[in-house]
């Protein structure tokens, strides 16, 4: 058996040992170091990713003023009530409402799960879409594994996944309406590879809002269309028709290709 090694200079020396250990073994997905630096985040750099009054204008959008503080709350770093007393210090309750409103969705769905184990890998609910559960597939195709779908913004936002272990709360919807719902694949094999990936992968906030985009914790299921992605991510997204054809279609249309009776 080989012993690795644990002891490193530095970050960079470490992604080096480690890629001349695994590459060979991992997919070409998988073979690179996220930017993401995992060590302590310094109270400076806490406190300049959080802008509240920016946040609640452009949160949608693709290079909005999120914070993307999440790996660091998720590994026990820093607490929510922490950042929500950042944003109530810096702006004011009015301004930081928004803020601390997305940073309450964690809280709740921790609440959810409690109310609900047996919900965490089984749907809550039948799905919304006219179609049984039995009939959707068991497992990621490859071309979405390997980031060669027909649409150039799904294999971008399937890149950031893998690549960065983070992802934009918006492009997280997308690719889980595209699996659930373009794609037709059980909503519990899209919340085990964004699992797989996420370095904030929190079973409660990823299964349920799995389940909500799918319907089967929720009214309806969630979807989106080209003109949607180009709205909030098409000044860095190729949202072209031609590198899109899957999803270059009005809600109309979409709704009466993907689900068997019209749901509004
Ligand atoms: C399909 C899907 C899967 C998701 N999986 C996860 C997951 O595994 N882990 C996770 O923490 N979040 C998950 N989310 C929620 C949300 O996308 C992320 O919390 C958010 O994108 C993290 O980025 P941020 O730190 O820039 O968030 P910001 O928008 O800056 O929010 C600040 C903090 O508030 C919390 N937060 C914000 N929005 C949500 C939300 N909708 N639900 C729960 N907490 C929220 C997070 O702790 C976040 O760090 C998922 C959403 C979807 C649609």
């Amino acid at each position: 058996m080989q012993i690795l090694s644990s002891q490193f200079s530095d970050r960079a020396a470490l992604t080096q040992y480690l890629q001349a250990q695994f590459n060979d073994l991992l997919p070409k997905t998988h073979r690179q170091a996220s930017p993401i630096d995992g060590s302590n985040p310094t109270a400076q750099f806490i406190d300049q990713q959080i802008q509240p009054a920016a946040y609640a204008r452009t949160r949608n959008f693709y290079q909005g003023a999120v914070s993307q503080l999440s790996p660091f709350v998720r590994q026990g770093m820093i607490e929510r009530r922490h950042l929500a007393n950042i944003a109530l210090a810096k702006v004011g309750a009015k301004a930081a409402e928004k803020f601390i409103q997305e940073l309450l969705w964690g809280e709740f769905w921790q609440h959810v799960a409690d109310q609900r184990p047996d919900a965490l890998w089984e749907d809550a609910e039948p799905y919304k879409t006219g179609f049984e559960a039995y009939t959707y597939k068991d497992t990621l195709p490859e071309d979405i594994l390997r980031a060669e779908t027909p649409n150039a913004c799904i294999n971008h936002f399937i890149q950031d996944l893998t690549v960065t272990g983070y992802l934009h709360n918006h492009a997280r919807m997308y690719l889980a309406a595209y699996v659930v719902h373009f794609r037709r694949v059980r909503w519990q094999a899209g919340a085990a590879w964004f699992l797989e990936h996420l370095l904030d992968g929190d079973i409660a906030a990823n299964n349920f809002s799995w389940q909500w985009v799918a319907s089967t914790f929720g009214g309806k299921p969630y979807i989106f269309n080209l003109e949607n992605v180009a709205k909030y991510c098409g000044d860095v997204v190729d949202c072209r028709p031609e590198t899109n054809p899957e999803l270059d279609a009005t809600y109309e249309a979409l709704h009466l290709r993907l689900f068997k009776r019209a749901t509004s």
